[in-house]
């Protein structure tokens, strides 16, 4: 058995963001292309939100949350993760540049990984509104309400319910 191939699937839950772009089409072909990967299923789709750039210039981001089941490790499924990025177009600049699709792994199941490639929960995850919010929607009891609450003075609007990935 390879060793990024497991038994059971794991619940993990991914944040999407775009801004430049065809930035709602881009999130789309993401979900199609991450519900395609060996050994994955997507389960659900959070709501569109929209959210100013943070630390950074730039149109603002469009947001969501999916939640997939997936039998890849967190490794493999990061690796698959940026191959989707890279197919979109994104680029690395500089640290925050605006970008065509960005795919970070908030969580893991309940794992909890350091390594140089990948730290999970993802370290950032807390500070942010667009990340929280829609992920409150797909899985409550991951969020803390005082998490919430202290992101709660951010500006992000929610734009449109799980209907938005039929386009
Ligand atoms: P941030 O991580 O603050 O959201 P970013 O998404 O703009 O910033 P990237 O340039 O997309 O950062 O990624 C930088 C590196 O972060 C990647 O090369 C990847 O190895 C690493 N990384 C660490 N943990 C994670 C994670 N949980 N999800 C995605 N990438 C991660
Ligand atoms: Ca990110
Ligand atoms: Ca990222």
């Amino acid at each position: 058995m390879q060793a990024s191939w497991a038994d059971d699937p794991t619940l993990a839950w991914i944040g999407l963001g775009a801004n430049l772009g065809e930035r709602d089409a881009a999130l789309r072909q993401a979900v199609r292309a991450i519900a395609a990967l060996p050994g994955t299923q997507m389960r659900r789709v959070s709501s569109l939100y929209r959210s100013a750039p943070v630390d950074a210039g730039g149109p603002d981001y469009l947001n969501a949350v999916l939640e997939i089941a997936t039998r890849l490790d967190a490794h493999a499924l990061l690796a698959a993760l940026q191959d989707i990025e890279h197919s979109a177009g994104r680029e690395r600049p500089y640290r925050n540049a605006p970008r065509t699709l960005d795919l970070d792994i908030l969580l893991y199941g309940e794992q909890c990984i350091t390594t140089l490639a990948l730290t999970v929960p993802h370290p950032r995850m807390h500070e942010r509104a667009f990340v929280l919010q829609p992920l409150a929607e797909l899985a409550p009891e991951r969020v803390p309400p005082e998490a919430l609450r202290a992101v709660a003075g951010q500006a992000i609007e929610r734009c449109q319910d799980g209907g938005w990935l039929a386009g």
